[in-house]
């Protein structure tokens, strides 16, 4: 099986020596829809963090739609986030710049023509609804305009891996419904998505994948899940 996540008894203890992540073993398929969730603290951002490669594990064995990424070098770490896709919390637009020129920035790296990008950024600006506010500025959004907008700029390049850390922290109910329904769509268009969430009412009705984090560790993965383990069967 070719995994797009393959972590195998990866660990990472902090500079002043917290133990964030204890052995963490996970694999996920490609085209899979998974949530992570579990007590702030447990290690969600971190363990996702160690696959955009933000962080490095101490050990254990980590690829990524087949790349070892602790052993990539530091100038190989674009062909990683080419190969992903990453949206947070806080969104992380540009305040200067307009929603299509944030949407363009991530584009514009890898040498495409003009007039690709410019097709390519209406394309994905039309996939998540948001195709007439390419000229708004950030502040000019809703914050769940916003997280559309982010979403856009972390998928522009197409990659098979989306990461979601806590995406709707930020949004009310309704609106985060609507995202999580949005990164569904997406999912079923082809790509791998990993969201890590507090938004229980969201995991309960979505029936997907729940990989449950505690104390640094993976302590329950439910095909079918809801939020609270132990309404699930063992
Ligand atoms: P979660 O996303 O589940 O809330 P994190 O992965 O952010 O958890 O944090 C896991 C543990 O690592 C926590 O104890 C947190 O305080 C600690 N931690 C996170 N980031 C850092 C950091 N940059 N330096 C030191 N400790 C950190
Ligand atoms: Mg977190």
């Amino acid at each position: 099986m070719d995994w797009m996540i393959d972590a195998e008894e990866v660990s990472l203890t902090y500079p002043k020596g917290v133990q964030a992540l204890d052995r963490v073993t996970l694999k996920v398929a490609p085209g899979e829809f998974a949530f992570i969730v579990g007590p702030t603290g447990s290690g969600k951002s971190t363990f996702l963090k160690l696959l955009y490669r933000e962080e490095v594990p101490d050990t254990g064995r980590l690829k990524v739609d087949g790349i070892d990424v602790p052993a990539l070098r530091r100038g190989h770490v674009p062909f990683l986030r080419r190969r992903l896709g990453v949206v947070f919390q806080d969104f992380r637009l540009l305040p200067q710049r307009t929603v299509e020129e944030n949407v363009a920035f991530a584009l514009h790296v890898t040498g495409a023509t003009r007039r690709r990008l410019r097709t390519r950024v209406q394309e994905v600006l039309q996939e998540v609804g948001l195709a007439d506010r390419s000229r708004a500025y950030p502040h000019e959004l809703s914050g769940g305009e916003q997280q559309r907008v982010s979403l856009a700029r972390a998928l522009v390049h197409q990659p098979p891996l989306l990461l979601a850390d806590e995406p709707t922290g930020n949004l009310d109910p309704t609106t985060s419904w609507e995202i999580v329904q949005l990164l569904s769509a997406i999912n079923e268009q082809g790509t791998t998505v990993v969201m890590a969430t507090h938004a229980q009412d969201m995991v309960d009705r979505m029936h997907r994948r729940v990989i449950f984090f505690e104390n640094g560790q993976i302590v329950g993965d439910v095909k079918e899940g809801g939020y609270l383990r132990d309404t699930q069967p063992a």
